[in-house]
């Protein structure tokens, strides 16, 4: 499973970080998603799709 993300889409609210925050973290500079890990292990694959769903501007994909 690979995450991908959209910053172009991404309003920074920063669920993904607070959901897995081994996997996402958010830009220091306008707070969108900065992946840390596009290749999730598998025990934070779970989380990370967690994450994907619970984005509000659905930046985030699971493929
Ligand atoms: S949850 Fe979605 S909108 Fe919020 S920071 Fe993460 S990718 Fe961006």
């Amino acid at each position: 499973m690979k995450i991908e993300a959209d910053t172009n889409v991404c309003i920074g609210a920063g669920m993904c970080a607070l959901t897995v925050p081994e996997v996402f973290d958010q830009s220091e500079e306008d707070g969108t998603v900065v992946l840390l890990q596009p290749v999730p292990p598998a025990e934070l694959e779970e989380g990370a799709r967690r994450a994907v769903t619970l984005c509000p501007s659905g930046a985030l994909k699971a493929v």
